[in-house]
């Protein structure tokens, strides 16, 4: 089998700064038209995505060792995974999961600390992959936190908790001036493969 086409530093700057332009373009479409749930949806996930690809090349940028390909991949699918657990509300009327809270139950701190708790007590894949899930829940709540209030202590309080969009907009172009400045470190892995 052919092996995959490597990428060049100048491609990860170019996606870099295409990814925090796409998230910040999303975010004041939404804001200008107040979309409809479904198109909501269409345009939140692939900035939730790109969110975490840009947090996660800056942590690559900046990790002294190469991120487990792993690791990545399963922060990567839970940032945008986790919003399963609007089916039942959305799909089906149901508020199993939001009964008080403004987002589902899942949303919230009590996920991230399962995961983080996995991923210290276990070895080997299992660990790598709790901290995989425990990642994608960080960053997919930070983008959360920013566009709409979160129960984020739940079950302890159903308080909603936000953070300004500007310090979420601030983290993201932090993570993409870092993904700039170190294109190198991003693309270790692929080097050693
Ligand atoms: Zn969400």
């Amino acid at each position: 089998m052919a092996p995959p086409p490597r990428l060049r530093p100048r491609a990860v700057v170019l996606a870099a700064a295409l990814g925090l332009a796409l998230v910040l373009l999303i975010d004041r479409f939404v804001e200008a038209e107040s979309p409809s749930y479904v198109v909501l949806g269409l345009v939140d996930e692939p900035a939730h995505f790109t969110t975490a690809a840009l947090c996660l090349a800056a942590l690559a940028a900046l990790w002294p060792r190469p991120l487990p390909r792993a690791y990545v991949l399963v922060a990567l699918a839970a940032s945008v995974l986790i919003d399963a657990d609007h089916v039942p509300d959305a799909v089906f009327d149901s508020q199993v999961l939001t009964s008080g809270t403004p987002r589902p139950y899942p949303h919230s701190m009590t996920t991230l600390a399962l995961a983080a708790l996995v991923a210290l007590a276990a070895r080997g894949r299992l660990r790598v992959v709790a901290a995989g899930i425990a990642t994608g829940v960080a960053l997919h709540l930070l983008r959360d936190l920013a566009t709409a209030p979160v129960a984020l202590w739940w079950p302890l309080t159903p308080r909603h908790v936000t953070i300004p969009y500007v310090a979420y907009g601030c983290a993201l172009t932090a993570a993409a001036a870092l993904v700039v400045a170190r294109p190198g470190r991003v693309l270790r892995a692929q080097a050693r493969e």
